[in-house]
């Protein structure tokens, strides 16, 4: 890792017009590090996106005094998920392919991380205090040679520092809305009053009329794709029933439905999903 002063990297971003949020405190030279055989515009220029987009998450998610390190979009589990290491934890935002970052959010201060290790090829495999694992089936070259190094850095620190803050979980899942911890098992925010969709409740939803599952769970252009499959499918079950093959049509039905309320179960499974706001504490999404 080539970790740039920060001063030619501001001066670089202005050059380039590029602006970054005043409010956010960022660590540019390993934010924007390099690699030997990249120019600094480079490196700004395949990061700078990325950056952009967690700004509005990072505004609402970020503790006083917490400064970002490193952000970089991988694969979590065959899912695309950002990884921001900062100088208390490592935040993590699953995203959209747009990577604009979207529900669920995680935090895992580093006191939790007991090992990070290099797998084969682009990957990276976590273990955590509490048994779990993470894996990263994908991890872009370029940030990978930075992780570790930055990673390892922040974790001495804090270890000196003895945080060690006290959680539910090693990945402890966060409110969508006001990004405060929600303790594991938990569907309502004690911060903002926040509720969730329970596996089960969205599994139902999603199984009775799967669009309208997707349209509380996903990003508007997602859902709108989902729905357009869904009618698809359906335009075709009318189409056996006309013809007479109401068995074939019946299992067709029963058989998206339910694949689709699997689905819904498994990511209300997976991270916090928003099911409702309080009105006067509506802060994002
Ligand atoms: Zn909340």
């Amino acid at each position: 890792m080539t970790e740039v002063a920060a001063e030619p990297i501001a001066e670089k971003l202005a050059e380039l017009n590029l602006a970054l949020s005043p409010e956010i405190h960022y660590r540019l030279g390993t934010v924007f590090s390099r690699t030997e055989s990249m120019s600094l515009e480079q490196a700004i220029g395949e990061k700078y996106p990325l950056v952009k987009a967690c700004e509005p998450v990072l505004l609402k998610a970020l503790l006083e005094r917490e400064q970002v390190l490193f952000v970089s979009l991988g694969e979590l589990s065959f899912q695309k998920t950002i990884v921001i290491l900062t100088n208390l934890r490592m935040l993590l935002f699953s995203t959209d392919r747009k990577q604009i970052p979207w529900q669920p959010y995680w935090a895992i201060y580093y006191s939790q991380i007991s090992e990070l290790q290099p797998v084969f090829m682009e990957q990276y495999k976590i273990l955590l205090k509490d048994g779990s694992k993470l894996k990263f089936n994908y991890f872009p070259w370029q940030d990978r040679q930075n992780f570790q190094p930055v990673y390892s850095e922040a974790a001495k620190k804090v270890e000196e520092e003895g945080l060690d803050p006290p959680v539910s979980q090693s990945r402890e899942n966060l409110c969508s809305n006001c990004f405060a911890t929600v303790p594991k098992e938990g569907y309502e925010c004690e911060a903002c009053g926040a509720t969730f969709w329970t596996p089960f409740s969205l599994c139902l939803r999603g199984f009775i009329f799967p669009p309208a599952g997707s349209l509380v769970v996903r990003t508007r252009r997602a859902a709108l794709i989902d729905m357009v499959l869904y009618f698809l499918i359906l335009s075709y079950v009318i189409f056996l029933q006309a013809q007479g093959n109401l068995t074939f049509a019946i299992l067709m039905f029963v058989l998206t439905n339910g694949s689709y309320g699997d689905w819904m179960y498994k990511l209300a499974k997976r991270g916090l999903l928003l099911k409702e706001i309080r009105l006067e504490k509506q802060a994002v999404n």
